[in-house]
């Protein structure tokens, strides 16, 4: 059983159900497999391959879900990307991974076509809206019947997805992931939160991620439910409200996203009972969200631990038994976890060492990066950057990341690459970016800066260059300047004493 023949088995029982539903828009799922079936077919019309890279750059929209199991027909690779990269972003990746498709909206055209003039693995660039653009074929073009294979070809070993993440480094590598890591990933969530075709799930947070992915997506669609998508986060109270109209069952979110929800004054007005599971991961989460939620809903905030290498999932607490608050709960069903120290040996319980995993949901390596391969995975144990501990019960604690990644409001910042921004600024001598506590979005983006001799700048100068090269969220909150960093003796910067000097002084914001 995969992805494809699971689709195929609910499109043949259940044709009529809803598959996904968007803006007033539903699609069955007989209409759903025939769709993807097309978008399969006309990759294979254009030349595409077992094993070409297809970039798909699209917020949470059924054209995403369809164009994902279209490429997984075509037996291509999904490369998913955030839809609002700068053009600097996106052409690391398509640069890694020298796709032959694009598949995005018409808005990102100029600045793709600028990339391709670099790239030229590009052939092909498809948009999923109307417009009319020369030599770019629109959704409605992209979906005429046409005469192909368009079946399930595609073998549980393939790898069928790049996660691009940057872990440790900052260099973005794509994470090579098998359909057998994602399916049963995908099929172990539905099972230990028991989905069911009643299901209606809410896919708000970024579904190029691989929790909404497995978590939202995968899971639902396998158990034959529906997927009801809202393109991005708007509001608490447009969520609350889609909670509502929708009747959702099922909800995924980082922490953040819940801390909104409940800080929403007019909560008590909507009518949430249909809400059946919460689940939540990326970041941890807060003891005051997972008490508030409780006193609110009337059951738990279900926390899991995961990483992109991982498919996600590494990590839950459990649907029904007792979760430990600020666990991020046991050993996912099927995957071991390891506790190591630095010479990669076991620790003892409740002693603190850098998680490690093995399990049908790690991934097959980094594209085409053997050395970083060799790093992260030793004899199929992936090491995973996080430091935590285990105790009696067989519950993790994750408390620290080993690499210096910020997550703000469970958005990804790595903050070699804002440091990159920053260090090609004419009037900065040195640069660090560490995150620092917000009460929303559990961390932001601080930039500490030691100036060029005797110039001059201001905190408003370099916001503004930052964010004509980065997405917003990246762009540092905070500006602190300094006359010189904290450096270990061979000139590392210490970014944990800065942390703890961040504490205190977040200033010039
Ligand atoms: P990504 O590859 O984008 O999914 O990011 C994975 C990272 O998010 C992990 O390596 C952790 O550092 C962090 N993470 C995920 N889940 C949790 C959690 N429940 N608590 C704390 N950190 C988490």
């Amino acid at each position: 059983m995969n992805f494809i023949s699971s689709w195929e088995r609910v499109a043949e029982k259940t044709p009529n159900k809803n598959a996904l539903e968007f803006e007033g828009r539903k699609i069955s799922y007989r209409e759903f497999l025939n769709m993807a079936r097309t978008v399969g077919r006309r990759l294979e019309g254009f030349g595409v391959t077992k094993g070409d890279r297809v970039v798909l750059m699209l917020d949470n929209t059924p054209e995403f879900v369809i164009a994902y199991f279209g490429i997984i027909l075509a037996q291509a690779v999904i490369v998913p990307v955030n839809p609002r990269y700068r053009q600097r972003e996106v052409q690391v990746i398509i640069e890694d991974c020298q796709p032959k498709v694009l598949i995005t909206t018409a808005d990102n055209v100029t600045m793709i076509e600028a990339i391709q003039q670099q790239v030229n693995s590009i052939e092909n660039i498809f948009i999923t809206d109307s417009a009319n653009i020369e030599g770019i074929l629109n959704w409605e073009q992209l979906l005429k019947p046409v005469l192909g294979s368009g079946q399930n070809q595609v073998k549980d070993d393939d790898v069928i997805e790049f996660l691009y993440t940057s872990g440790t480094t900052g260099i973005p590598k794509g994470a090579m992931l098998s359909h057998t890591n994602l399916y049963s990933n995908a099929v172990e969530f539905a099972r230990i939160l028991e989905f069911s075709a009643d299901e209606r799930s809410l896919v708000l947070a970024p579904i190029y991620h691989s929790a909404a992915q497995t978590c939202v997506m995968n899971a639902t669609l396998v158990s034959g439910g529906t997927l009801v998508l809202k393109d991005r986060w708007i509001s608490a109270e447009d969520t609350l409200q889609a909670f509502q109209d929708k009747k959702i069952t099922f909800f995924f979110g980082p922490p953040t996203m819940y801390a909104f929800i409940l800080n929403h004054p007019e909560l008590p007005k909507y009518d949430v009972s249909a809400l059946r599971v919460a689940f939540t991961g990326a970041a941890s989460l807060p003891e005051g969200v997972f008490n508030r939620f409780k006193e609110v809903f009337g059951f738990e905030i279900v926390e899991g631990y995961g990483l992109s290498e991982a498919s996600p999932v590494v990590a839950t607490n459990p649907f029904r038994g007792a979760k430990k608050l600020g666990s991020v709960g046991q050993a996912f069903p099927g995957v071991d976890i390891k506790i190591v120290d630095s010479d990669d040996n076991e620790v003892p319980t409740g002693t603190v060492g850098e998680i490690t995993c093995h399990g049908p949901n790690v991934m097959q390596g980094y594209y085409q990066k053997p050395d970083e391969t060799k790093q992260s995975l030793k004899d199929g144990w992936l090491h995973t950057g996080d430091m935590g501990y285990v105790d009696e019960d067989g519950y993790y604690y994750i408390v620290d990341r080993k690499k210096d990644m910020i997550i703000r409001g469970g958005l990804n910042i790595y903050p070699r690459e804002v440091e990159e921004v920053l260090y090609s600024h004419p009037k900065v001598l040195e640069a660090a970016v560490i995150g620092v506590p917000h009460s929303d979005m559990g961390e932001v983006p601080k930039a500490v800066i030691v100036l060029k001799d005797s110039i001059k700048s201001s905190a408003d100068d370099i916001r503004g260059y930052c964010r004509e090269q980065l997405s917003s969220y990246k762009v540092p909150q905070f500006f602190e300047f300094v006359t010189e960093l904290p450096k270990t003796s061979t000139g590392k910067i210490l970014k944990r004493e800065l942390r703890k000097q961040g504490k205190s002084s977040n200033s010039h914001s």
